[in-house]
Parts: structure tokens; C-alpha cells; sequence
């Protein structure tokens, strides 16, 4: 990987967030040493899963994987070159994240939040993020203002190549990686459920010409940040949420449709 951007991030690769952390079974501290001394095998083979539950993480975050898509299990054991029961084990795992969902005799389909559930989704946002940003001005040093500046500049990057798939991965990872560097391990996987979770349902409501955040937004609430002011950078990424929530067209039951706007000239 070539990206000087990407290579500055540490890992050569997009700052993921927590992949490693966010395993179904919590991440227990006294489990981690024990852990070294697992076998060689079984090393290759937790790596093997990551990868793979990566890269249908990631084509889920980039709209390359729609809502509703049905993942077939011998299909992909076929693609990726393992066996059904390991690709059961990455399905049993992102369904567990509540991005794909497991349909008894039927198979597994990429989620498709209802409207319902899309509220649900902002509201807990709206309670976590603020947190999420205190706790992140309580315990910034500058290597994480640097993390999320360099993230920053991807973002600004793939907006500059109108990547319109990056754009909303990154958008939505800017989010995660918040709530990765605050360091609350709780937080950061449910930011991260949401997130993803918010990248589907901007897949299916909002308006086809909008990617999610805003372009400046971020920088903006990263600005607050710097300056430890956390009063600020709540209050921004409060409107931040209200804008991306605004933007989609989320019409159902709870709303009247005003048919008098509908058909005023
Ligand atoms: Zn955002």
C-alpha cells in the first residue's frame, strides 16, 4: 500500500476500528496473555476469519453489498476459498453486529433497518456520541488528535476524487474511530454497530445525491476537540446527527403524509 496517508496511520491500512476488539465474546483482559500461546494453526485461521469478515464488513460500508442482498453461504465459502462452516462462523458474527440477519430456512441477508428501527439508531447516536466526545477531551493526547486528523485527510481526499464509496465508509469510520480513541471499549462497539448500521439506512433512505456527513462537519467537531472544548464539539456533533437524520427520507407510519404540500403547485 503506497498511500503516504495510509502508511502515517501505523497499520498500512485504514484505521479499522478495533477489529480485533470486537469479537461477539468480550474482550476480557485476563484472556489476552493466554491468547499468545495459541498454535500457529489457529492463529492463521482467527486471521483468515478477520479477513474475511472484513472484507464483507467493508463492501457493506461501501454500498458494494446492498441492503437485503442474500449472502450465500456456498457461494462465498466457494469465493473465498474456506469451508461453509467458517463463513457460517463470519455470518453468525456480523449478524450478531445486526448487519446481516439470519433467516431461519431462508439463509443470510444483509439487514434492511426498517424506519423504525433507523429512528432507534439516531436516537441512541444522539446519547452516545455526546459521551463519547466528552470522554475523548478528557483523555486527548496528540497522537489522537493526530488520528483523527489523518483521518480527516483521507475523507478530505476521497471527497476530492468524488470516491463516492469511500466517502461514506470513511464518514461513517470517523465516527467509530471517536469512540475507539475515547477508550471506552463498550462504546466504541456499540459506535461501531451503529455505524454501519447507519450506512445501510442511508443507503435505503436517503436522497440518491447526498453521501451522509457533511463535508466540513467533521473537521469542525475535530476543531472543538483540539481545544478541549467539549461543551462545543457535543453541541456541533448534535447537529451534525440532526443534519444526517434531516437528509434522509424517513416516511412512515408515525408521519402523516401532508398531501396538501404534496400537490401545491
Ligand atoms: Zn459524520
Amino acid at each position: 500500500m503506497s498511500d503516504p496517508l495510509r502508511l502515517a496511520l501505523g497499520s498500512g491500512r485504514l484505521p479499522r476500528i478495533g477489529v480485533a476488539d470486537s469479537q461477539p465474546d468480550p474482550p476480557a483482559m485476563p484472556t489476552r496473555p493466554a491468547r499468545k500461546g495459541t498454535s500457529q494453526a489457529r492463529l492463521q485461521r482467527e486471521n483468515a476469519h478477520d479477513e474475511i469478515y472484513e472484507k464483507i464488513y467493508t463492501a457493506i460500508l461501501e454500498h458494494r453489498l446492498h441492503p437485503g442482498t442474500k449472502l450465500v453461504e456456498e457461494r462465498l465459502a466457494e469465493i473465498f476459498g474456506v469451508s461453509r462452516a467458517r463463513i457460517r462462523e463470519v455470518l453468525a458474527r456480523l449478524a450478531h453486529e445486526q448487519v446481516v440477519e439470519l433467516i431461519p430456512q431462508r439463509g443470510a441477508y444483509v439487514a434492511k433497518p426498517t424506519i423504525e428501527q433507523a429512528r432507534d439508531v439516531f436516537e441512541a447516536r444522539r446519547v452516545i456520541e455526546p459521551a463519547v466526545l466528552r470522554r475523548l477531551v478528557e483523555t486527548l493526547t496528540p497522537e489522537k488528535l493526530t488520528r483523527l486528523r489523518l483521518h480527516q485527510e483521507l475523507e478530505v481526499d476521497a471527497r476530492r476524487r468524488d470516491d463516492k464509496r469511500a466517502v461514506i465508509r470513511l464518514s461513517g469510520e470517523f465516527h467509530s474511530l471517536a469512540a475507539e480513541l475515547a477508550g471506552n471499549s463498550a462504546l466504541a462497539r456499540s459506535m461501531r454497530e451503529l455505524s454501519v448500521l447507519t450506512c445501510l439506512m442511508i443507503f435505503l433512505y436517503d436522497a440518491p445525491t447526498t453521501t451522509s456527513c457533511r463535508a466540513d462537519e467533521h473537521s469542525q467537531i475535530i476543531d472543538a476537540i483540539a481545544k478541549r472544548d467539549a461543551a462545543r464539539a457535543e453541541k456541533l456533533m448534535l447537529e451534525h446527527l440532526e443534519h444526517i437524520e434531516s437528509s434522509m427520507k424517513m416516511v412512515g407510519d408515525r408521519e402523516e403524509v401532508d398531501l396538501a404540500a404534496i400537490f401545491k403547485a
